[in-house]
């Protein structure tokens, strides 16, 4: 019997910010699973630099690409670095995301929300983009799959948190609905997880590093997710076993 979660052909993932946090489990467990991966990252060589080196010591294909996904020429020249070092993209985890923070609203000012937008938004739309121009039947392409990284925030809201990016993840889910149906008759399938509290260094984005082990009592399940249970997810949705899936969202929130 066939391992349904396993590639059924070569395929090329791009997974953005893949060097730390969600990303970094996704990288390494698509890697595990056989995909040939890019680790693309934006300062944080090392930590890229790690995550495909544990890829290659598994015997795997791996590389890292460094690029900021918010500007326009940067995407392009990570999607060109993938088509020569990897072949052409089979799947795309638009995964890079930030905040800032925690504030209520009316202490954003204008370039906290150009930047949350650019960040949370405008990249995966450019990923996105480039993605589809390779994937796409319309062009000529094989077909593919993208998982967007929402949050359950998009859902919550975030109050006296971050409402800014709760915000702008609500632009990810109706940016994951619109797309599915635009291309769903040319061959690629468009979903997103929506992760509660996991365990990564974005919470002393927003000034409390302890966040989830403060809030971990008050979830259904008492304790915050890991990295790797949100990467089973993902691959989840990457795969075949996930074949009849499209603009859909998986909630990896224990429940929240
Ligand atoms: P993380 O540990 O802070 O990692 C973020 C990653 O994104 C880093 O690898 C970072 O690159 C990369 N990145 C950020 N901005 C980028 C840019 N402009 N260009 C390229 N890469 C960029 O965060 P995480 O918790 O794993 O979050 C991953 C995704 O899950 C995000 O979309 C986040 O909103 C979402 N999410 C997280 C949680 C949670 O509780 N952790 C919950 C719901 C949703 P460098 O390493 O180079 O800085």
């Amino acid at each position: 019997m066939t391992d349904s979660t396993a590639p059924a052909r070569t395929e090329v993932l791009l997974v953005t910010g893949g060097g730390r946090g969600i990303g970094a489990a996704t990288a390494l467990l698509a890697g595990r699973r056989g995909y040939r991966v890019c680790v693309n990252y934006r300062s944080d060589e090392a930590s890229a630099a790690s995550v495909v080196g544990a890829i290659r010591a598994e015997g795997g294909t791996a590389v890292a690409v460094r690029a900021d996904v918010t500007r326009t020429a940067e995407v392009e020249r990570l999607f060109t670095a993938v088509d020569t070092e990897l072949g052409p993209l089979t799947a795309l985890v638009n995964n890079a995301g930030t905040l800032e923070r925690q504030c209520r609203l009316e202490e954003v000012d204008e370039d906290r929300l150009n930047r949350i937008w650019a960040a949370n938004i405008t990249a995966p739309f450019l990923c996105a983009a480039q993605a589809v121009r390779r994937m796409s039947t319309r062009y000529g392409g094989a077909g593919g799959v993208i998982v967007n990284v929402s949050s359950a925030a998009a859902r919550l809201g975030s109050p006296n948190e971050y409402v800014d990016y709760a915000a702008a993840k609500g632009a990810v889910d109706s940016m994951t609905r619109g797309l599915a149906l635009e291309v769903a008759a040319e061959g690629i399938r468009v979903n997103a997880v929506r992760p509660g509290l996991i365990h990564t260094d974005i919470h002393a984005l927003g000034g409390e590093p302890g966040r989830v082990d403060r809030v971990a009592p008050d979830l259904p399940m008492r304790r915050g997710g890991q990295p790797e249970e949100v990467a089973e997810a993902i691959l989840f949705l990457l795969s075949p076993a996930s074949s009849y899936m499209t603009g859909g969202f998986l909630d990896v929130s224990g429940g929240r």
